[in-house]
């Protein structure tokens, strides 16, 4: 496994982390999780990503009890929450970045993950009905009492997290450091532009990126209908199953895949690991999370590490005339 460095932060994640949105307490079943969290472990990662929205807070009961039966060393992983979206009623101070609900989901994260402290807390989307020094502020305090180690934000806009560094430095608050965005050879445009001068600010941003295969597209297997026991085919997640393949320029997105998958077998490889090896490529990338519904698949995934070598300028140039034009 290789580390990386999340931004200018001292901390450090390894290349491919582990995620747990929609398996975690819905998709899989909990020995499944255990088999999954444990051979990440033991495959070098060291970053869990959680949040109190994935499954309504069950996600984070799951992985709190592998980890607490785990034996693993506290200072071995890092883990993280994300608060914004709630996940009990819908009742007002539910939900937000509110001081009140940041710090309600931070102690409600902490009990569900069986953990004394968050590594990493996220404000999950930006939330414009709060004044963002009041959110800062309370994930300072949060800081301050040893509770969170370090803060950042998910599907933010540069020019909002900039305004959030800003707010921080002229109130000696801690910064946020790090930014939870979508990348993949479908998605680009956010890390690669609008982020721009964020990675070189006195702050600086480690990115800890979601869905490198754009949830299981970047696999090939919705190319041809979608196929039973797969994301988009579970009970309960017809919401996904319309945001992706009814987005906009999904046609040519399912017309690059094959594109993408004759250049990985130009290179010997799977279509996944090449993905997931282009997101390792991008320097501005401190990890790739991944997600997996089976052991297979991870470890299939994990194999995209070896596959950064092949990844020569011309191979570049060859994904990046298939991807450009089709690529938000
Ligand atoms: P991916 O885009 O990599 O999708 C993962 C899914 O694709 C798997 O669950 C599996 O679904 C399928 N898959 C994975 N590998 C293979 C393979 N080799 N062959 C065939 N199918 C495969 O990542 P996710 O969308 O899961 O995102 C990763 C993590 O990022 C999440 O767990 C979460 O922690 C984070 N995230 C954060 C968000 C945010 O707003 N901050 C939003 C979304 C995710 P299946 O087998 O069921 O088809």
């Amino acid at each position: 496994m290789l580390y990386r460095p999340l931004g200018k932060s001292g901390l450090q994640v390894s290349a491919l982390s582990f995620g747990a949105w929609v398996t975690f307490g819905k998709q899989i079943g909990d020995p499944v999780a255990k088999q999954l969290l444990h051979a990440a472990y033991d495959a070098g990662i060291n970053f869990f990503d959680n949040a109190e929205a994935y499954a309504d807070g069950q996600a984070e009961l799951v992985m709190g009890a592998i980890l607490k039966k785990s034996g693993w060393r506290r200072s071995s992983y890092v883990v993280s929450s994300k608060v914004f979206f709630g996940c009990e009623d819908d009742k007002p101070n539910q939900s937000g970045l509110s001081r009140k609900h940041v710090i309600e989901a931070c102690h409600d994260a902490l009990r569900r993950l069986q953990v004394d402290y968050l590594d990493l807390y996220y404000c999950h989307r930006p939330d414009d009905s709060v004044p963002v020094l009041e959110t800062a502020r309370a994930m300072h305090d949060l800081i301050a009492e040893g509770k969170v180690l370090y803060w950042g934000t998910s599907e933010w806009s540069g020019a909002q997290i900039a305004a959030a560094q800003r707010a921080c430095a002229e109130h000696n608050l801690h910064a946020p450091i790090v930014e939870q965005p979508q990348y993949n050879l479908l998605h680009r445009a956010r890390v690669e532009k609008e982020y721009g001068s964020l990675y070189e600010s006195a702050i600086g941003l480690g990115t800890t990126i979601w869905s490198p295969l754009a949830s299981g597209l970047l696999t090939g297997k919705y190319n041809a209908g979608v196929p039973k026991n797969s994301r988009l085919d579970a009970p309960g997640m017809e919401w996904l199953r319309d945001l992706i393949l009814k987005q906009p320029g999904i046609e040519k997105k399912l017309a690059a895949v094959p594109k993408f998958a004759a250049v990985a077998a130009e290179l010997e490889t799977s279509l996944p690991r090449l993905a997931i090896a282009w997101c390792l490529k991008n320097p501005r990338i401190s990890t790739v999370i991944l997600g997996a519904s089976r052991v297979e698949q991870l470890t299939e995934n994990l194999g995209a590490l070896d596959v950064v070598a092949k990844l020569t300028p011309a191979v570049m140039k060859k994904l990046d005339a298939i991807s450009k034009p089709v690529a938000d």
